[in-house]
């Protein structure tokens, strides 16, 4: 039975989709059979992951509203490692197709169900929202991954995904947990970033990852060309810092035994 993880924040720009698509092909790396399902009408996870969102015959809005399954939607993609369940535009019209359907926020949950054993991981990139598709992610998973920027309003913004997720765990789905807070985009020389980086911790203890993943233009520039960071340079600060997540992340949840680098 696959671990299945929601990296989400409702604030958009915050590095959900590049910790998704880079924690993929990491854990990918590390042996570990993933499904990334893109969540987002944006298709940016499909971009970033070498897939013309423009040119997919089957998508996850098919899935979500039952004219397709997982078998004949997923694509597998060889050279980042990882399996994928597409996006594109036409997930924000599931949107309001799924309000006048039975079981609207366990559509995606339902679908999986059967697929669950062919995977390890299974990763959600949710859309940047409270919205009924991120709601659907929430309900499909175990597990919450919480990627975040030290800055200012991030604690604010914080305690409404929190509120969230207890009131998805109380409603929908009591398997539901926090994972772990990731901090991106840092910049070691803000002393602000530093500031909120040390109230996170008193905050949130052992929740927060120790692994930091820095700003770095590597991160930015691998989407252009189709590849996750990890992948299109593997030496690069940004993707050495999403290699240790996953390393961190698949210890965590006793996926492997150490935080060592395999051989
Ligand atoms: P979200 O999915 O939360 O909207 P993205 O992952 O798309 O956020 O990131 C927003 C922007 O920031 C993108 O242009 C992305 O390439 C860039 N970015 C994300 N993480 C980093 C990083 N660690 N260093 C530099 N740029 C980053
Ligand atoms: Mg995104």
């Amino acid at each position: 039975m696959a671990h299945i993880f929601a990296i989400a924040n409702q604030k958009g720009g915050v590095g959900k989709t590049t910790t998704s698509v880079n924690l993929a092909a990491a854990l990918g790396q590390l042996g570990q059979r993933t499904l990334l399902v893109d969540l987002d009408p944006q298709g940016n996870a499909t971009m970033g992951s070498g897939i013309d969102k423009r040119a997919i015959e089957r998508s996850v809005y098919h899935v979500l509203v039952g004219l397709a399954g997982i078998p004949e939607t997923r694509l597998r993609l060889d050279a980042a490692g990882y399996d994928m369940l597409p996006a594109n535009r036409d997930l924000a019209g599931a949107e309001v197709e799924l309000v006048n359907l039975d079981q609207r926020e366990v559509r995606l949950k339902q679908a999986l169900a059967a697929y669950t054993h062919d995977y390890d991981l299974i990763l959600i990139d949710c859309p940047p929202s409270l919205s009924l598709l991120t709601l659907n992610g929430l309900c499909a998973a175990q597990g919450v991954i919480i990627p975040m920027q030290c800055e200012y309003y991030a604690l604010e913004g914080l305690s409404d995904l929190v509120n969230t997720i207890r009131k998805v765990h109380a409603n929908f789905n009591r398997d539901l947990k926090i994972i772990g807070l990731l901090r991106v985009m840092f910049d070691t020389r803000n002393v602000l970033g530093q500031q909120v980086s040390l109230q996170l911790e008193e905050h949130f203890g052992e929740k927060v990852f120790k692994t930091v993943v820095p700003r770095n233009v590597r991160l930015a520039e691998a989407p252009s060309h189709g590849l996750p960071g990890v992948l299109f340079d593997p030496t690069a600060k940004g993707p050495q810092a999403y290699l240790a997540f996953a390393r961190e992340l698949a210890t965590r949840v006793s996926l492997i035994k150490t935080a060592e680098a395999p051989p």
